[in-house]
């Protein structure tokens, strides 16, 4: 993946509470191009690989019991800019703290299950994308 790539995923709290078209919506209208995108599940493995980085916070076990009890959409989306620009988009990993407008004020229930992720740097957008995709299902 190139600089202008970011990796996503709409969360099992947005999944269950029926946001995944609403939230796809606000990517388009951003200006956002699906180049990879899927409906799946993270294992127990999968999300303490996923979040290594975090695992010596005290909610480490709490993220992970959350990012597994059901399906997320996981994607990677193009745009000048798209690390920082879909950062903006989200808003404040606390949604009471989250800009009006972003997918997490609107979608999001709390500093835990807030909606959706957005990779933090090209690096990790680079590292999370090839984590969720194989090289022939990015496009
Ligand atoms: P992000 O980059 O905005 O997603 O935030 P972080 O990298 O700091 O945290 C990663 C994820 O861990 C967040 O999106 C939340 O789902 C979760 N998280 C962060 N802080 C807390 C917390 O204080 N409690 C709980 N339960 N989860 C948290």
């Amino acid at each position: 993946m190139t600089g202008n790539r970011t990796f996503t995923m709409i969360k099992p709290d947005a999944v269950e509470n029926g946001h995944i078209g609403a939230i796809l919506d606000k990517i388009n209208a951003a200006g956002f191009k699906i180049v990879a995108m899927k409906y799946t599940q993270l294992s127990k493995r999968d999300a303490e690989a996923f979040y290594a980085i975090h695992s010596e916070r005290p909610f480490f076990g709490e993220l992970v019991e959350f990012m597994t009890r059901g399906p997320i959409v996981s994607a990677i989306l193009e745009k000048d800019n798209a690390v920082e620009d879909f950062r903006a988009l989200i808003g404040a990993t606390n949604p009471a703290e989250a800009a009006e407008g972003t997918i997490r004020k609107l979608y999001a229930t709390s500093i835990g299950e807030n909606a959706v992720h957005g990779s933090d740097s090209d690096e990790n957008a680079a590292i999370e994308g090839a984590f969720h995709f194989a090289g022939r299902e990015i496009f």
